[in-house]
């Protein structure tokens, strides 16, 4: 496949702030992708655009010509397209070229996005990865409700099921219970949904959990605790509660105890490793996630492994803009027992190939909501790919 020429424009996103859309004209078509936008954005993450959007539109016309010169035929090729832009613009700029890239080699090979990345035969006997769905929320996502929120960013339901399609049905009923249970318990509640379409609440993070349990699904948190930690303490809502490196850790581990807590990330903030791996020792058979400490890079892989810090991490592929990284990213954490969870950001747009890439990385899990247009698109393509494949 060639690309002929390349062009990009901005878009809105699903919480109306603005995004990148890179158009491509190749030898077998137009194709065109996006990228999403977080706000609970991690430290290390690599910037979403050079110098501005505006700048980053710019720059990848003037470069259009470079690409003509260059066949594009498999993955591996995308590393063609790095080297000509990668140090020109930002993660998300790369990201969402390389997105469209691969519909565009996909379409060349006849093949589906995900074949590209690993064959059929090795997927049939692979599992697919569990639906992990934001249910209510607090934090940097959540707007408060009569001047109150839960202080973790994510109450996350994590159905049992391999089988997308029925692991959607259980968290769908389950948000529908959840919506009942939340207008009997929180006399503020006004069924209003947040950045991720979970719902809002007044309640704080015990009393949420109290509900979260009636369902009988696993839970997870993301605590998201780089987003109100500042002066050695975790800053919660309430001043009274705020809590040292100290008092977190045991806080934190009471609430897995007593709430039987399957996921739990980013429960400290980003340059913790240390905290990490004291939560690991103490519960091995818990997932114990980073997404803000590891940001889909590898040196920070690296040192969380050295470091025994997690047996999970987050793939969010516009953290770091580089598919050929992100392959290597998950390659080492594969080698190492480190479960991965393929992920959406709260700002998402309407591409789906998020579950494509999910599939082909052979991905334990995906995040990407339970409810929305811009949610469901990514778990209806993992149900179509899933359909594809037990026809
Ligand atoms: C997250 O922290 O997992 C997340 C999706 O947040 P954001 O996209 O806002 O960074
Ligand atoms: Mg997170």
């Amino acid at each position: 496949m060639i690309i002929k020429s390349v062009d990009a424009k901005k878009i809105k996103d699903s919480r109306q702030d603005e995004t990148i859309s890179v158009n491509i004209k190749t030898d077998v078509g137009a194709f065109s992708a996006s990228a999403p936008n977080g706000k609970s954005k991690g430290k290390y993450e690599k910037k979403p655009y050079k110098k501005s959007i505006d700048k980053d539109i710019e720059t990848i016309k003037k470069f259009k010509e470079y690409f003509s010169e260059e066949h594009i035929d498999k993955f591996e090729d995308l590393r063609r397209i790095e080297d000509i832009i990668k140090s020109e613009v930002g993660a998300n700029t790369l990201v969402a070229l390389e997105f469209a890239a691969l519909k565009a080699m996909a379409k060349e090979q006849k093949k589906e996005i995900w074949e590209l990345i690993r064959d059929s035969t090795k997927i049939k006997k692979q599992k697919f990865p569990r639906l992990v769905g934001n249910s209510i929320g607090g934090g940097l996502h959540s707007q408060e409700v009569n001047k109150k929120k839960p202080d973790f960013q994510e109450f996350l339901l994590i159905p049992k099921s391999h089988s997308p399609f029925e692991a959607y049905e259980k968290n769908k009923n389950a948000k529908e219970d959840l919506q009942i249970l939340l207008k009997q318990k929180d006399e503020f509640f006004k069924s209003e949904k947040n950045d991720e379409n979970a719902w809002r609440s007044s309640l704080n993070d015990k009393e949420v959990l109290e509900i979260l349990i009636t369902q009988k699904i696993p839970i997870g948190l993301d605590v998201a605790a780089s987003s109100f930690y500042g002066r050695k303490k975790y800053r919660y809502n309430n001043p009274k509660l705020d809590r040292t490196i100290d008092e977190q850790r045991v806080y934190l581990s009471n609430i897995i105890k007593n709430f039987g807590i399957f996921y739990i990330e980013d429960p400290f903030e980003e340059n913790d490793f240390e905290s990490f791996s004291e939560l690991l020792k103490k519960f091995p058979d818990r997932l114990i996630v980073g997404d803000d400490l590891t940001v889909t890079n590898k040196k920070r892989l690296e040192k969380a492994i050295e470091m025994k810090s997690i047996n999970a991490m987050i793939i969010k592929p516009n953290q770091n803009g580089s598919l050929i990284e992100l392959k290597e990213v998950c390659e080492i954490a594969k080698k190492n027992n480190i479960k991965t969870v393929f992920s959406h950001r709260s700002g998402e747009t309407n591409e789906s190939i998020l579950a494509d890439l999910a599939v082909g990385f052979g991905a334990d899990f995906i995040k990407c909501g339970i409810t929305g247009k811009e949610r469901e698109v990514k778990i209806k393509r993992l149900i179509e790919i899933e359909k594809s494949l037990t026809k």
